[in-house]
């Protein structure tokens, strides 16, 4: 009787605290704070995907871990052009049947992957790791400006083009390497036309950023 008591006095409370009554596990709850985290996700989103992967445990959560796991144990930024993957040099740079003589330089990993998915670009790639910044105190020194002029010198590319962000820092940035390299015989060239005043390459179409790819024209 008395446990019975305590089960209905159990019962009674959670009613009236609903919450309380449908919490999860502290695992469950800890992965769904830590997908909440993720870019585009918010707590509603992670607690719809954590029971997605809760009903799917063998089509989904098994896949999932095994595929986070995989990345994690291999996880590598490419010595030679700053992306981000599971092989050191990375899979662009190891691509054989990409043009060594045309390299492409972005402001972050995200625009590399945007470039790339827009096939359009057949040779290599070079990740500043962001954009020069007065207002952020990003200098020269803090991007990888100094490996992008070493590669150059080292020969073997005839064009450069900079494709950073149509915001004004991204601009900055573009300018100042255009300086920097303007000594060496090669072709400096920018996107041009379907980039947005203040668009980020991350954020744009595949279509609109191949017609700012095919139309890029030197810079002045
Ligand atoms: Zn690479």
């Amino acid at each position: 009787m008395i446990r019975m008591a305590r089960c209905c006095g159990r019962l009674r409370r959670r009613k009236a605290t609903p919450y309380l009554f449908c919490m999860a596990s502290p695992e469950i709850d800890a992965l769904t704070q830590a997908l909440a985290k993720l870019p585009g996700l918010g707590p509603r989103s992670a607690r719809r995907a954590v029971l997605h992967l809760l009903k799917k445990r063998e089509a989904a959560l098994g896949p999932l871990l095994n595929a986070l796991m995989a990345v994690e144990e291999n996880l590598a930024t490419c010595s030679i052009c700053g992306n981000v993957d599971t092989t050191d040099p990375c899979g662009v740079c190891s691509d054989q049947r990409r043009d060594p003589r045309a390299l492409c330089v972005v402001e972050e990993v995200a625009d590399l992957w945007a470039l790339d998915r827009s096939r359009l670009f057949p040779g290599r790639f070079h990740v500043l790791g962001g954009r020069l910044s007065a207002l952020e105190g990003v200098r020269p020194e803090d991007l990888a400006i100094d490996s992008l002029v070493r590669r150059i010198a080292d020969g073997g590319i005839d064009e450069v083009v900079l494709a950073m962000n149509a915001t004004l820092e991204g601009q900055t940035t573009a300018h100042y390497i255009a300086e920097r390299i303007e000594r060496f015989p090669i072709r400096i060239t920018q996107l041009a036309h379907g980039l947005p005043v203040g668009g980020e390459l991350d954020y744009l179409d595949e279509g609109t950023l191949a017609q700012a790819l095919r139309a890029r024209r030197p810079v002045s």
